[in-house]
């Protein structure tokens, strides 16, 4: 990266960040209640670091090979307290590779999958943290289980010691304004607050909101927004692996 880039990448982050103690107090919520995941998804692992040096702790990856490529060249992350997020789909049959290797996964959307996870947790590690991905918006393309299963697979979640679960994460249907989110930020609100009294317990955190709508999703109670592009701007294309 040029100094030109970084210095560039240190005017997103701090927009970002000031837009979101906006959102916050905007909503009559504490700025500190809300946790930023910088995206860092098909960027170099040095734009990673440029935003690490800035202050920036949590990273949001999307793809596990490339996600393991960076925590490989940047172990000090990991060291000096930043954490990795994983908050793209995994295949059951990758689960190995992601258990015990973020701080939190975003994307539980099966039965299948929260056991292979849990099995593949080295014994006495600690738990691992987990979020239950819901297709918010009953898109057929898109990851996530339908709002129907979530009380199967909450309570088989719960069945497994190995792993924790904090909440829920959304990707609602992709919209030009913002705005047009927000009745399916509120939605999964409404899910975490009836999953959480019909099984007795907390789940403190909601994952929703993005690059083009994090501000609706603050409102309607995020604890963590997953924002990639307005910080380290457009992404090149994915090239498969
Ligand atoms: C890519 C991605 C983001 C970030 O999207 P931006 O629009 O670039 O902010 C957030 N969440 C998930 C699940 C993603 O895949």
């Amino acid at each position: 990266m040029t100094e030109g880039e970084k210095q560039q990448l240190g005017e997103r982050l701090a927009t970002v960040r000031e837009r979101l103690v906006d959102a916050a107090r905007a909503a009559g919520r504490r700025p500190e209640e809300i946790r930023l995941v910088a995206v860092s998804k098909l960027h170099p692992v040095e734009a990673v670091q440029a935003a690490f040096a800035l202050g920036q702790r949590a990273f949001g990856e999307n793809y596990v090979q490339e996600a393991l490529a960076k925590q490989e060249a940047f172990p000090e992350l990991a060291a000096q307290g930043g954490e990795w997020h994983c908050i793209g789909h995994v295949q059951t049959n990758k689960a190995k590779d992601v258990a015990g290797r973020f701080a939190l996964i975003h994307t539980v959307d099966s039965v299948k999958f929260a056991e292979t996870l849990a099995r593949r947790l080295a014994p006495g590690a600690n738990r691992q943290a987990v979020l239950v991905q819901v297709n918010i918006g009953d898109e057929a393309q898109k990851a996530g289980v339908p709002e129907s299963d979530l009380p199967r697979l909450v309570e088989s979640i719960l069945n497994l010691p190995r792993l924790e679960l904090r909440g829920l994460m959304c990707l609602p249907p992709f919209f030009d304004d913002g705005e047009a989110a927000r009745p399916f930020f509120a939605r999964l609100r409404v899910l975490r607050d009836e999953t959480a009294a019909r099984f007795g317990m907390t789940l403190p955190e909601l994952s929703m909101g993005m690059s083009g709508d994090f501000v609706q999703a603050v409102r309607e109670g995020a604890t963590i927004v997953r924002i990639g592009s307005d910080i380290f701007g457009p992404r090149p294309a994915r090239t498969t692996a």
